[in-house]
C-alpha cells in the first residue's frame, strides 16, 4: 500500500494507474477503522481494480467543536488494518492540504429539502460540509465506483443527489450495516461508550427489529410509535429522532403502499454519544 499526502501526487498517480485501463473503486473514511469500514474496501477490491481509502477528519462536517475534538484517530492501527485488506492507496490529506485557505471551505450548493429534516436539523451545516469535502475527494480520486455505508443513510441519500446534482459520471455503491454480535451498528465513536452505555445502546438495533416485525400487522405509524416509546421509556436513552420515510427522499410516510424504498431511520444520544442507527422496510 503507497501512502499519499497531497493531492497532487494522488491525482498524478491515479491518471497513470486509469492510462492503464484500471478501474478506481474509493473509501472515503474518519478513519478509527472498524468491520464496517473493511467491508466497504472487501466490495471495493471484489468489484474494481484499484482500491483508494481516504481519511481525513473533516472538520467542516463537525457542528460541535467537542465532537471533533473527541473524534478517535488511531492512525497507526487503521494502516495495518488496511495493509491487511488489501488496499492499494491511502490517502491522507492534512487539513492545510485540503483547506489551503478560508475560500476553500465554501461551496455554493444548495441541498434543499434533505438539509434541513432529521441528521441534518439536529446537526445544522453537517451535510453542508460532508457534501463540500465529498466533493474534493471525488474530484482528486476520479473513481469509477465509491462505496459508501447504509450506516450512514442520510449521507448516502447526499451523495446521490450530490453525483447527480453535479453529473459525475461515479457509481454509488450502498453497502450493508455492519453490526457487533449483540446488533449495535459499528461506529468510530462506540468506543466512547461506558459499559452502562454500551449495554443500553443495544436497545437502538432491537427497537428497529421489532418495528420492522411489527409493520407486517401494524401500521407505520402504530409501530413507529411503539419503537419511539420503547426508547423513550430507557432512562439512558435520549432519541434524537425516529422517522419512517421515504428511502431516497426521505419523506416521511404512513403507509406501506407510499413508496417502493422505505426505511426507517434512528439517531440518539446515549451518554452524550449521538449514535445513528436504520432498518431498511421495503427496498
Ligand atoms: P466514517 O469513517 O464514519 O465517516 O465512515 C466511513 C464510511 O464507512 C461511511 O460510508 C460509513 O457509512 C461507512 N460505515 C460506517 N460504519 C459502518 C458500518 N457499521 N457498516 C457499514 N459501513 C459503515
Amino acid at each position: 500500500m503507497i501512502i499519499l499526502k497531497t493531492i497532487a501526487a494522488t491525482q498524478q498517480f491515479i491518471v497513470a494507474e486509469k492510462q492503464t485501463g484500471k478501474t478506481i473503486g474509493f473509501v472515503p473514511t474518519m478513519g478509527a477503522l472498524h468491520a464496517g469500514h473493511i467491508s466497504l474496501v472487501q466490495q471495493a477490491k471484489s468489484e474494481t481494480n484499484l482500491v483508494v481509502v481516504s481519511i481525513f477528519v473533516n472538520p467542516t462536517q463537525f457542528n460541535d467543536p467537542k465532537d471533533l475534538e473527541k473524534y478517535p484517530v488511531t492512525i497507526e492501527a487503521d494502516t495495518e488494518k488496511l495493509i491487511a485488506a488489501g488496499v492499494d492507496v491511502l490517502f491522507l490529506p492534512s487539513v492545510a492540504e485540503m483547506y489551503p485557505n478560508a475560500a476553500s471551505r465554501q461551496m455554493d450548493y444548495d441541498l434543499g429539502y434533505i438539509d434541513t429534516v432529521l441528521e441534518a436539523a439536529a446537526r445544522p451545516g453537517h451535510f453542508k460540509g460532508v457534501a463540500l469535502v465529498v466533493k474534493k475527494l471525488l474530484d482528486i480520486v476520479t473513481p469509477h465506483k465509491l462505496y459508501m455505508g447504509q450506516k450512514d443513510y442520510q449521507q448516502l441519500q447526499v451523495v446521490r443527489k450530490l453525483i447527480a446534482d453535479f453529473d459525475l459520471d461515479i457509481e454509488l455503491v450502498s453497502c450493508p450495516i455492519i453490526r457487533e454480535p449483540d446488533g449495535l451498528a459499528m461506529s468510530s465513536r462506540n468506543v466512547r461508550l461506558t459499559d452502562e452505555y454500551r449495554i443500553a445502546a443495544t436497545e437502538l438495533s432491537k427497537a428497529l427489529f421489532h418495528l420492522k416485525k411489527d409493520i407486517a400487522n401494524q401500521t407505520l405509524p402504530a409501530a413507529r410509535a411503539t419503537a419511539q416509546h420503547h426508547l423513550n421509556s430507557h432512562p439512558l436513552i435520549d432519541v434524537v429522532y425516529l422517522e419512517i420515510v421515504n428511502g431516497h427522499a426521505l419523506v416521511p410516510i404512513n403507509h406501506v403502499n407510499e413508496a417502493t424504498n422505505i426505511a426507517a431511520l434512528l439517531a440518539a444520544k446515549v451518554g452524550g454519544v449521538h449514535l445513528l442507527d436504520n432498518i431498511i422496510l421495503k427496498p
